[in-house]
């Protein structure tokens, strides 16, 4: 079993008050690891080694941040087989899924960060008489707080602008999977990054997460994570005028439209429900069928979604494996029961029953992809984040009632429109409150492109330009030159 430390002020250490946690195998049940349950004094100890490192790191030009970036992306490729089953193994995923999207990710991240400042210009505003210079300085120490279902992918999303804009990080994993954050923590660490510039505190999100949003030091704050958490951590930090970024929650919808490609629909509508089981903030869980297709598209989509293979994360075949714990698993299957009060039949899954090669695990947290057929889409099945191997369907007639559907949650962050008519799907997508739609495919992803959502899904943009202007303060610089 490996024990996992704290990584402060370049060294490995427990924490304070040598507390820990156990982390699970959500597969079998089994502990894999611990990791230090930190506390107030670990966050403390961590952000003033972060305001130590800071000044120097920020006085490095920009192309030498981005040659660090450079250096991570290469030693992290080399570790890609080692990434993908640390997170398999901590997430429960399928492991041919941790190589294709976790592992590869986590490198394109720093590697595409390091491209994108080198092709950046200085911003300059000429006026008669003068010359405005725009100047980008790291905003200081940031935390970084992140969520269990796209591990490195998503704290390396972070990491990789924070370095380069000049900040210095405090960094908190979600405590269920830790392993990845550490490969992290120690590759730096082989690279000899400068100590302090980047520190991981492990523990629990009301401590070890909390002591972060409020520390004085800690100048912004960019989370992921759920839309309840988001409103503490907004509560929090706002006061204290701490720069935020929040990444929410999302209930998604997909939608088919009666000139779709139906063979493309099914397998888009398929993989936008199901990646991950469910478990991607982008998925599309509600899916809205335009009622002229509905007789073709529904049995083939019930098709496509039963010929999954459902394993072992270890299994290469598997397409869905555990999901991330035995609550979680209980809080899906608490929605599955509730669409039943509320009138939905279950048209395919529902259950805990394996169809896969390793037969049902009594310990693992298993459960197969599930579609819900008859609800209203105003039902709680239909409006709240599940989060799990679920989708509701609905159907409507007119564009306008797809509109009125798709905008019927609190939520607002992704959605994806299948049509031949690509500007009769434009037209509609602009008639969506989401930060992104896709049309004819999903999770399409450029990182140059802006990446957040509205409403209850969060607040500001990540990505590109958006992160470089997040993670960095702006100086307007305005010059008459006397000569
Ligand atoms: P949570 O909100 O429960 O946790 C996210 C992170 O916040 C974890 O590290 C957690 O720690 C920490 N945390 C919890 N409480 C506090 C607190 N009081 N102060 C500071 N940090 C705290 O989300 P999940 O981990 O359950 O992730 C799933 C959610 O993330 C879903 O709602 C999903 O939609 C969303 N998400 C959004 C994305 C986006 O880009 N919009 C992308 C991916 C996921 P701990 O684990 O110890 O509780």
């Amino acid at each position: 079993m490996q024990e996992v430390f704290n990584y402060i002020d370049g060294l490995f250490s427990p924490s304070a008050d040598g507390g820990h946690l156990e982390n699970l195998n959500p597969a079998t049940g089994e502990v894999i690891s611990t990791i230090p349950r930190s506390l107030q004094a670990d966050v403390e100890h961590a952000a003033s080694a972060a305001l130590r490192a800071q000044p120097a790191w920020n006085a490095l030009s920009l192309e030498q941040r981005a040659l660090w970036l450079d250096r991570i992306a290469d030693a992290l490729e080399e570790k890609h087989e080692h990434i993908a089953q640390s997170e398999s193994l901590d997430t429960g995923k399928p492991i041919a899924l941790a190589r294709r999207v976790d592992a590869a990710r986590s490198v394109d991240n720093f590697r595409f960060f390091a491209e994108f400042a080198r092709e950046q210009t200085e911003m300059t505003f000429k006026m008669d008489d003068a010359m405005n210079y725009v100047h980008r300085n790291g905003l200081g120490v940031v935390g970084l707080i992140t969520p269990w279902n796209l591990p490195l992918y998503l704290l390396s999303w972070k990491v990789a602008p924070a370095l380069l804009m000049g900040n210095t990080v405090v960094a908190k994993p979600s405590e269920l999977t830790p392993l990845t954050a550490n490969i992290l923590a120690e590759t730096l660490h082989e690279l000899n990054l400068p100590k302090g510039v980047f520190n991981l505190v492990h523990g629990l999100g009301p401590e070890v997460g909390q002591a972060i949003l409020e520390h004085p030091g800690i100048k912004g704050i960019s989370f992921t994570g759920g839309t309840a958490t988001g409103r503490i951590v907004a509560a929090t930090a706002a006061p204290m005028f701490k720069k935020l970024s929040l990444e929410l929650g999302g209930k998604n919808a997909t939608i088919i439209l009666d000139d779709a490609d139906l063979d493309i629909a099914v397998k888009g509508a398929v993989r936008a429900a199901f990646t991950n089981s469910g478990q991607v903030c982008l998925c599309g869980s509600r899916l809205l069928v335009q009622s002229s297709i509905a007789d073709a598209f529904l049995p083939a989509f019930i098709a496509e979604v039963e010929a999954m293979n459902i394993g072992a994360p270890s299994d290469e075949t598997s397409q869905i494996s555990s999901i991330i714990s035995r609550e979680h698993l209980h809080k899906v299957e608490s929605y599955i029961e509730l669409a039943l009060q509320e009138g939905g039949d279950i048209l395919t899954g529902g259950t805990r029953a394996m169809t896969g090669p390793v037969g049902p695990d009594a310990h693992g947290a298993y459960l197969a992809p599930t579609v819900i057929g008859g609800l209203s889409h105003l039902s709680r099945c239909a409006t709240e984040e599940i989060f799990g191997p679920v989708v509701t369907v609905h159907i409507f007639d007119t564009l306008e009632q797809a509109t009125e559907m798709a905008n019927a949650t609190e939520y607002g962050l992704a959605g994806s429109i299948w049509t031949k008519d690509v500007a009769q799907g434009r037209a509609l997508a602009q008639t969506i409150d989401t930060g992104i739609v896709w049309i004819n495919t999903w999770l399409h992803r450029d990182l140059r492109t802006p990446f957040g959502g509205v409403k209850n899904s969060g607040v500001g943009r990540e990505g590109g330009q958006w992160s470089l202007g997040f993670f960095s303060e702006t100086t307007n610089i305005c010059v008459i030159d006397p000569k």
